[in-house]
């Protein structure tokens, strides 16, 4: 398969190209037409390097609205290593696309250089749970738009010991209609996740 034809959108496909990522990894073939088929929920079990952060990432880039310069979707992942890293490759696959805009926040860097950041329009938002929630408190992040929400390596998260920060996030996303959980593992922890915050009939990846 290619990826026009899992429905990926044409300027997307173009952009592809020029990283040369012409033929869909497993995981992308799998996911990416469930994703673009609707709103859904899913937990995928995914190890690093097999290309899940396409197979997210295109579908939840094509859900954007790029004229509407709200915050559309969230992406919370363990580290600012793999979040600056989700962030790049966001930037890449939008080369051809109207100007998406991503923003990545994490701890251990000034707030307040964040806060200013987040000022100018923004579209998507790589964040780790703790730096995001200490965002939500000081107003910087407006989530009232958020319409896809996607933990990447899950167990990681849990591992840096942000579970109280996941389920608050949760909590207060209840709403969101596409929640799309990655792990490597799936730990006690993720299992109970998935049981509070994930509809019942989420589509399940192994
Ligand atoms: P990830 O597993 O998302 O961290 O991706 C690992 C690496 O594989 C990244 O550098 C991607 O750009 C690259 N990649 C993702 N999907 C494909 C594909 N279908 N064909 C070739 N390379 C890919």
């Amino acid at each position: 398969t290619t990826f026009k034809e899992l429905g990926v959108n044409p300027k997307l496909v173009k952009g592809l190209e020029e990283l040369r990522i012409i033929t869909p990894s497993q995981i992308q073939n799998e996911v990416i037409p469930v994703l673009l088929s609707g709103d859904t929920d899913l937990v995928g079990q995914a190890q690093t390097g097999t290309g899940k952060t396409a197979a997210f990432g295109l579908p939840l880039l094509q859900k954007i609205n790029p004229s509407k310069k709200v915050v559309q979707a969230l992406i919370l992942c363990p580290t600012r290593e793999l979040g600056q890293q989700v962030a790049k490759q966001l930037f890449k696959f939008t080369k051809y696309t109207d100007k998406i805009f991503t923003e990545a926040v994490y701890g251990g860097a000034q707030i307040d250089k964040q806060i200013a950041a987040l000022k100018r329009p923004t579209h998507i938002i790589v964040a780790t749970p703790g730096r995001l929630i200490d965002l939500v408190n000081k107003k910087a992040v407006d989530l009232s738009h958020v319409k896809t929400i996607v933990l990447d390596e899950a167990d990681e998260m849990l591992s840096m010991g942000f579970k109280k920060e996941l389920d608050q996030i949760l909590g207060f996303l209840s709403d969101v209609k596409n929640k799309w959980l990655f792990s490597a593992t799936m730990p006690h922890g993720i299992k109970q996740i998935v049981n509070q915050h994930m509809a019942a009939d989420a589509h399940r990846i192994e």
